[in-house]
């Protein structure tokens, strides 16, 4: 079905019922971009910084890591690109960072990372800070923290990026038309905050590989667990409608950026769900996108909410039967 979905890449993403959905990719490196002429997405909906460290031998330095922010805003044009900040420590350690502190931690994933250390060596967060808001010079910049926990992270990660900010204006340089801050929704606790959060907040993206991970203590990259533990549950899809109904009510555009929405049926259930942006993977795009130009979301919407509401266990059967029976 290959040559299907490369027909599809100027077709836009819109249900049955009308509904257009944002199709975003991931991508991490410089050459990942290319995916958004390929694909013909809308934009990059998680830019995964932390690969730029990952792959280099030693720290990037700010000018290389500005160099890629606007090589990669270049060849975005004007489609939105959203930068996450470095999602480092835990199980992603960097040889050329300090050892001491970033010593083996018996629970790396719920260890000191992304954010949590970020706030802590705020050295490492400055410089990206500077790069990104260089790098966006005239145009609308997009940045995403990582695992973030409590409302007050958000905060603090914000007004470092304000301060670098008037650093840059004083100085009279060139500054992005607007920063627009969002932050990944991974850690649950953060799920009950949410009031208290959105109002400070341009978008939230909901990243369920680690939610999931969270959600169900369940290591994401554990081979006895990968099986046993559903996208579909109805504990994780409960969890999900009830985000949505409140980045709803606060006007809040909500996504998804996990791996869980570059599956078909999954990405059909966060339709349904009422998510309607996503950022998958970019072999994914065709395929989501053939989905969505057969589904009648509102109808899905139905289903799903009575089906939920009874707490189905068997979520999955009965999103595929319906898939079938709709011709989805
Ligand atoms: C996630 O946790 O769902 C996510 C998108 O981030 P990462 O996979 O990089 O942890
Ligand atoms: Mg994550």
């Amino acid at each position: 079905r290959r040559a299907e979905f490369a027909a599809m890449r100027d077709l836009p993403p819109v249900t049955v019922d009308g509904r257009r959905i944002t199709l975003m990719v991931n991508a991490g490196l410089r050459d990942d971009v290319a995916a958004l002429d390929i694909t013909g997405a809308d934009g990059i909906g998680l830019f995964r910084t932390e690969f730029q460290f990952l792959v280099s031998a030693t720290l990037p330095q700010r000018e290389r890591q500005q160099r890629l922010y606007r090589d990669v805003l270049d060849a975005a044009g004007d489609r939105p690109v959203i930068f996450r900040t470095v999602d480092i420590g835990g199980d992603k350690t960097l040889p050329y960072m300090n050892q001491g502190d970033l010593a083996e931690e018996e629970n790396p994933a719920m260890g000191w990372r992304a954010i949590r250390l970020a706030l802590d060596r705020d050295a490492l967060m400055k410089a990206q800070a500077r790069a990104l808001i260089e790098a966006a010079a005239g145009r609308v910049l997009y940045v995403m923290f990582p695992m973030v926990s409590e409302p007050w992270e958000f905060d603090a990660a914000q007004a470092l990026f304000e301060t670098q900010r008037r650093w840059i204006a004083d100085r009279n340089r060139l500054l992005p038309t607007a920063i627009r801050y969002g932050t990944m929704l991974e850690v649950p606790a953060l799920a009950e905050m949410l009031d208290v959060l959105l109002p400070r907040l341009d978008f939230l993206s909901i990243g369920t590989n680690d939610l999931t991970q969270f959600l169900f203590a369940a290591d994401r990259s554990h081979p006895k667990l990968a099986e046993r533990f559903d996208w579909l549950s109805p504990a994780i899809l409960r969890f999900l409608s009830r985000v949505t109904n409140t980045t709803d009510k606060a006007g809040i555009p909500v996504g998804v950026c996990g791996e869980m929405g570059g599956r078909s049926l999954e990405a059909m259930a966060l339709v349904g769900l009422g998510i309607e942006r996503l950022s998958i993977t970019p072999a994914a795009i065709g395929p989501v996108k053939a989905m969505i130009r057969t589904l009648d979301a509102a109808k899905l919407r139905a289903a799903m909410a009575g089906w939920l509401a009874e707490g189905a266990h068997d979520m999955r059967d009965r999103l595929t039967t319906w898939a079938d029976a709709e011709g989805v």
